[in-house]
């Protein structure tokens, strides 16, 4: 997903584009990733207790139990080794990901959920990709530092943590210094998340539904809400939420929590905006986006989904984000496509 055309929004000038940092050549501080003060032992020791969750899968919700260390691949369609589609430097990201000179981003294959309007489904759900040594992508984050990425930014990650702590271990031996981006559907599993805690400096973390059964017909899972909103205050907890340097630079630090519009379900943005400003905080940076067109099997009439949105939509959810109390955030505009 891109933000290519982001306007800043403000509780109470929302639709304004706001000229600010984000338009002034520095964006982002520079800063060293926070597994560079991790200490080997501790790192060696969460990359062995991530592989052996693979035994009988149980790193995500769905807890599926495939025999990953075998090689066999689960629900989400990963197995032992790292599986990948793409990585290249990404522009369209939120300014404190993509800054300047652009994300890192490591667009994986496979997914724990099902999302039946998902943009990037060859890879998702479709599994295109390359399997690959942990070396290999090793060396890959390294290449995307050295083509000056703000950040190694990990895309639909939830499933393959392990493959990507060991990936990381390695490329940080072979100097990789820059911080870590988890671009996640939220579909996480709290023991999963502990892993992570000292290792990733940014959450990007989706709140797709606040519907289980809209959820259920969408995504195919049965409790995704109650899933991703613990997740979104676990991954809260760990980063807190992004600031700002004496500079007017975004710190690489904090969670932002994506909010991706769809149409029929527009009504559910006041929930999400309630739980952003009850349960995490309401500093907290929501990506509103609203660029969604229908894709895979959103295509079937059925689902009601197959169109884009309406104007009428966009400013219900724009007006709902006024009145939200929250005070940070970006939305994308209507026209941006999104995907690889
Ligand atoms: S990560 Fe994949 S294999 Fe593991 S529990 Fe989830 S769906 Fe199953």
């Amino acid at each position: 997903m891109e933000h290519k055309q982001d306007r800043s929004v403000d509780s109470g000038a929302v639709a304004a584009p706001r000229q600010d940092t984000e338009t002034s050549s520095e964006v982002v501080a520079e800063a060293g990733g926070a597994y560079l003060q991790l200490s080997d032992v501790e790192f060696r020791d969460r990359i062995r207790t991530a592989y052996r969750r693979m035994a009988a899968c149980d790193l995500c919700p769905r807890q599926c139990g495939a025999p990953r260390l075998s090689g066999k691949a689960g629900t989400c369609g990963a197995a032992l080794k790292p599986r990948v589609f793409v990585w290249n430097l990404h522009h369209g990201e939120e300014p404190p990901v993509s800054g300047t000179r652009g994300s890192g981003t490591v667009f994986l294959s496979g997914c724990n959920l099902n999302c039946c309007y998902c943009q990037n489904y060859p890879l998702s759900q479709l599994h295109h990709g390359t399997q690959m040594s942990v070396g290999r992508l090793a060396a890959a984050l390294v290449e995307l530092q050295e083509k000056g990425a703000h950040n190694i930014n990990f895309v639909t990650p939830s499933h393959q943590v392990p493959q990507l702590l060991a990936s990381l271990f390695a490329a940080r031996q072979q100097g990789l210094h820059i911080p870590i981006v988890y671009n996640t559907s939220s579909y996480d599993e709290l023991s999963t998340l502990a892993l992570l805690d000292g290792i990733v400096d940014i959450y990007l973390g989706d709140l797709r539904y606040t519907d289980e059964d809209v959820a259920m017909q969408l995504s195919g899972v049965p409790d995704y809400v109650q899933v991703a909103e613990r997740a979104l205050i676990e991954m809260h907890r760990q980063v807190g939420d992004i600031s700002m340097d004496e500079q007017g630079r975004y710190v690489p630090r904090g969670l932002i929590v994506r909010y991706l519009v769809l149409p029929r379900h527009s009504g559910m943005a006041r929930d999400v905006f309630r739980f952003v400003s009850r349960h995490l905080s309401r500093q907290t940076y929501v990506s509103v986006m609203t660029q969604y067109f229908p894709a895979y099997r959103a295509l079937d009439p059925a689902l009601g989904i197959a169109r884009k949105l309406t104007n009428t939509e966009c400013e219900r959810v724009m007006k709902t984000w006024s009145q939200s109390g929250l005070v940070h955030g970006w939305v994308q505009d209507m026209g941006d496509d999104g995907g690889v």
